[in-house]
């Protein structure tokens, strides 16, 4: 699972982007007035690397950015800026040369950087969003937007031939945590082990907060034979987690867990209900292991 980003860190990416975005705004002004009033053109623009000189380029290319380096989209801004910086420069060498710029040079130009502030709104709203979909306490995503995802999943599921297994964890005796031990140890066994859990998961594995003590773990691409192996490392490696407390001392929890194939077609919630069953038929049978809802009946549907 990738790590989400952090309070922290959202707070910081949006505010650079806000920078980054004025810097635009200003080279943005500035290549206008060039363009348009014939007024000096800085030889700068005229670079090859103009692109990688700019505040733009300089924040595309550096450090700070690089945690959005797996996003699409963000690698779609380098391509923008790129372009946007050749087609200011093919149009700045016509008015270096005493002409107007042709109109359609001038339009590419305005066009890629309008494009550019678009594309740069775009993702730091999608950053913004992150702070609505991720639990502050666990980091993994929370209930809002989960069935939109999930459903998702079921059209992956079809398209790949491959199902999606979704897994209820709940953390053993947790009551009895909090009352012996206070809620921010509570808390300290909710944080560390959901650290621990996704470290444990693939990629493209998901963890969404369900309730308070309560998880839900989507496995894209694995039949519940697959899946069961990946719970199973989860349950056995939870087990030997040892867990730090606020006062020094080191806890160990169990957890329970129900596993349910998603059929691609049928509603989300009733693989949950079914992976329910099961983690109440775990429960039962003393915690601390896996239980898996049977699949045959649906699997001649
Ligand atoms: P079982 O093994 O049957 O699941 O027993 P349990 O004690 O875990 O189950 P129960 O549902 O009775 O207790 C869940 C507890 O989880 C109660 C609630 O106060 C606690 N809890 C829920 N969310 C949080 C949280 O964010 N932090 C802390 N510290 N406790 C929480
Ligand atoms: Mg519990
Ligand atoms: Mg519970």
């Amino acid at each position: 699972m990738s790590p989400p980003l952090d309070r922290e860190e959202i707070q910081l990416l949006t505010e650079e982007i806000e920078v980054v975005i004025a810097a635009h705004l200003a080279w943005f002004k500035q290549i206008n007035r060039a363009l348009v009033c014939g007024h000096a053109v800085d030889p700068a623009e005229l670079a090859e690397d103009a692109h990688l000189r700019s505040p733009f380029g300089q924040w595309f290319h550096g450090r700070e950015a690089r945690v959005l380096d797996d996003s699409d989209d963000f690698r779609e801004l380098g391509a923008i800026q790129q372009a946007m910086h050749d087609a200011a420069r093919v149009a700045l060498r016509e008015v270096v040369e005493q002409r107007r710029p042709a109109p359609e040079h001038y339009d590419r130009c305005i066009d890629l950087a309008l494009r550019l502030n678009t594309a740069l709104r775009r993702i730091q709203l999608d950053i913004i969003g992150e702070l609505l979909t991720t639990d502050s306490l666990t980091g993994c995503a929370s209930r809002r937007g989960m069935l939109n995802r999930l459903r998702e999943e079921q059209e992956r599921a079809i398209r790949i031939h491959r199902p999606c297994s979704l897994c209820l964890m709940d953390f053993d005796r947790f009551k009895r945590v909090n009352d012996e031990l206070g809620h921010p140890a509570g808390d300290a066994v909710l944080r560390q082990g959901l650290r621990f859990i996704a470290g444990v998961l693939r990629k493209y594995d998901t963890v969404y907060r369900y309730g308070g003590e309560e998880f839900l773990i989507c496995l894209p691409g694995s039949p519940v034979k697959d899946a069961a192996q990946v719970v199973e490392r989860i349950r056995a490696g939870l087990e030997r987690l040892p867990i730090r407390l606020p006062n020094g001392e080191t806890l160990f929890v169990t957890a329970s867990f129900g596993l349910a194939e998603m059929h691609p077609r049928r509603p989300a919630e009733e693989a949950i209900a079914n992976a329910d069953i099961a983690l109440i038929r775990a429960k039962e049978a003393g915690r601390n292991r896996l239980e898996i809802w049977e699949t045959e009946l649906l699997a001649n549907d």
